[in-house]
């Protein structure tokens, strides 16, 4: 009965933050204020009423559109706020009621928020990824030095146990790799497919999801280049697609923040490490 309640308050302040990652999603590229103006329309910039702001029902009411202007509304909105209700709940599944849940729904929020505007601008905005590195090194400074177990969010491994290796690690293996990527694609292409942004969100994601955090660029490229097929096959031939790798990266991290040690035995079994 609790974790019912507890699934339904999560969903609820998932769609209210949903709302409110779509609202940062759009202003904060174009360096407006987060808080102000009041919700309008992009196209009229009529303000929106709060009876047409709900998250998810007004869009479906509206059917997509602007009640002043008529104009389309993406149906990315009601997508984003849907999307975090939901990974809130299943946050709330795997964690209950604790501290973990608290981090887990900060780091797939701001992971989301990352991934919309990657695909929109190709850009991960630094105070956004500096945001999560800040909030995963408190909490894994509060788990190494206090009697609080706040992160990561993965368990700890034989061979690690202490929070802050686990996160150190983490970052290590998930930045240096990605890094050598990095430099490695710019030397050989002359340019730079592989972001530095990518680089600091693999750094950021450390102390959330410990050593499980060096498989995220290797999942992150598998649904890259499953993605990378599907948009190739699709595209008009000639016209070069530059895909984002954010919201690979991001669905890797939140794939191994809940499945990472069934996957980890899962690989270990099939190459025989098992
Ligand atoms: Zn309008």
């Amino acid at each position: 009965m609790e974790e019912i309640f507890l699934y339904v308050v999560l969903f609820a302040f998932g769609l209210a933050f949903g709302s409110f990652a779509n609202v940062v999603i759009w202003r904060l590229p174009r360096r407006e204020s987060l808080s102000t103006p009041a919700s309008h329309c992009p196209a009229c910039e009529a303000p929106i009423a709060w009876f047409d702001n709900i998250p998810v029902i007004s869009w479906l009411i509206l059917r997509g559109r602007c009640r002043a202007c008529l104009v389309h509304i993406s149906a990315r909105y009601p997508i984003v706020e849907g999307l975090v209700a939901l990974l809130w709940v299943a946050c709330g599944v795997k964690f209950g009621l604790s501290a973990h849940t608290v981090f887990a729904a900060t780091m797939t929020y701001l992971l989301v928020i990352l991934s919309a505007i990657d695909l929109d601008t190709q850009r991960l905005p630094n105070p956004l990824v500096l945001t999560l590195a800040l909030i995963g090194i408190a909490g894994v400074l509060v788990s190494e030095f206090t009697p609080l177990v706040l992160l990561p969010l993965t368990p700890a491994t034989g061979w690690v146990s202490s929070p802050l290796v686990a996160a150190v690690v983490g970052s290590l293996s998930g930045g240096g790799v990605s890094y050598a990527i990095a430099a490695g694609y710019q030397g050989v292409r002359g340019k730079s497919g592989f972001g530095m942004g990518d680089v600091k969100l693999l750094i950021a994601l450390g102390p959330f999801l410990g050593v499980f955090n060096f498989g995220v660029l290797f999942l992150g490229s598998i649904l890259g280049a499953v993605a990378g097929i599907v948009i190739a096959r699709r595209s008009i031939e000639g016209m070069a697609t530059r895909i984002p790798f954010g919201p690979f990266l991001a669905a890797g991290a939140v794939i191994l923040m809940f499945f990472g040690p069934d996957l980890w035995a899962w690989y270990a079994g099939f190459v025989g490490l098992g």
